[in-house]
């Protein structure tokens, strides 16, 4: 079995070849840190979809900090890199790390586009909890397509977590005052309820997922307690447009970023953190049920230049 760690490391290997290699083979041969090297270190950060801003103020703190003049500071310019990304992320996740569970049930509600990895990541979630000894509960609120109940069955028994389902094509928002409804009357800890993400009928969507968290919030007041947004790191910076749809519809609370393990575009997340200003909760780095790990900034910096 692999460690977390390992496994995050792993899950950014191409990210890391792209950004360290890219950055390592650049600096060997220079004598000093010049315009041309800082030049080539905000390619790398481009490359690995840290967004331009992220990247420009990046390259502002190497020249504040080094002094270009003296050819032993050149070692210096990971260190500084490494700092400057992980006080960002830190200054949005705080050192709190995953939000309490103070009220039972703790309502997520978990919203995001077609094909993200949302049924996936409840599926991985249930089994996080689970093992962490709470009682949990999902709602089948994608009531769009069949198939999707029956695939987050299969996570509710993979996870050996109790599911609230209904006829396809029932009213969504239904499925998860049931669902709550069921969290409470049966003592659960946690209910975690899965949406539709189709895009072509976007707004109908949006108005969807409204209806679904008025009907939470109505059921249980204070709910629901996050609302976590699914973003598929594979496609980088296009995903923040989505993300500012859904916070505005449905004010997501934390984001899950997936499919870490296919991608060179692990510096996405200091772009979400710098242009969505919300913290990353969880990253997914496969398919399997122990694929999702509770985002922790010193981690994934560390796995990052590792
Ligand atoms: P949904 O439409 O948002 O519910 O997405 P699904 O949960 O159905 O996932 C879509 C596809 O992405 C599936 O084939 C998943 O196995 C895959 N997937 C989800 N999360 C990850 C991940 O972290 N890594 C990889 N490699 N694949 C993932
Ligand atoms: P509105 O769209 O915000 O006006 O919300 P509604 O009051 O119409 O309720 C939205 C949806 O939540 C309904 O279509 C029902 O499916 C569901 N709902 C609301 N109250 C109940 C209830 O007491 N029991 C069940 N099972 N579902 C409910
Ligand atoms: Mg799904």
């Amino acid at each position: 079995m692999k460690s977390l760690v390992q496994k995050i490391r792993s899950g950014l290997s191409r990210t890391r070849s792209s950004l360290v290699d890219g950055i390592s083979k650049a600096i060997t041969g220079k004598s000093r840190l010049d315009d041309d090297l800082l030049e080539t270190i905000e390619e790398r950060l481009i490359a690995a979809d840290m967004g331009v801003d992220t990247a420009m103020e990046v390259i502002d703190v190497l020249r504040d900090r080094l002094n270009p003049r003296e050819r032993e500071e050149l070692p210096k310019v990971f260190d500084v890199i490494k700092q400057e990304l992980l006080e960002r992320l830190q200054k949005m996740n705080g050192r709190a790390g995953q939000p309490e569970l103070a009220e039972r049930p703790h309502v997520i509600m978990v919203v995001g586009v077609n094909g993200v990895g949302k049924t996936t990541t409840i599926g991985k979630l249930a089994h996080l909890y689970k093992s962490d000894g709470k009682r949990v509960i999902l709602g089948a609120a994608d009531t769009f397509r069949a198939a999707a109940q029956e695939q987050l069955a299969i996570w509710a028994e993979r996870a050996k977590v109790d599911i609230v389902r209904n006829k396809p094509g029932a009213d969504p928002a239904s499925v998860a005052f049931d669902t709550v409804s069921a969290a409470q009357s049966r003592g659960m800890d946690v209910a975690i309820i899965d949406t539709a993400g189709r895009l072509h009928t976007r707004s109908n969507l949006m108005e969807e997922l409204k209806k679904i968290r008025r009907v939470i919030e109505r059921k249980q007041p204070g709910a629901p307690h996050e609302v976590l947004l699914v973003l598929d790191a594979t496609t980088g910076q296009n995903g923040l447009a989505q993300a500012r749809q859904f916070h505005e519809a449905v004010q997501v609370t934390g984001i899950v970023l997936t499919k870490l393990d296919g991608t060179a575009k692990g510096g996405i997340v200091f772009a979400i953190q710098q242009e969505l200003q919300l913290p990353v909760r969880f990253i997914g780095v496969g398919e399997q049920i122990d694929d999702l790990q509770p985002f922790e900034p010193e981690t994934y910096v560390e796995a990052l230049f590792a």
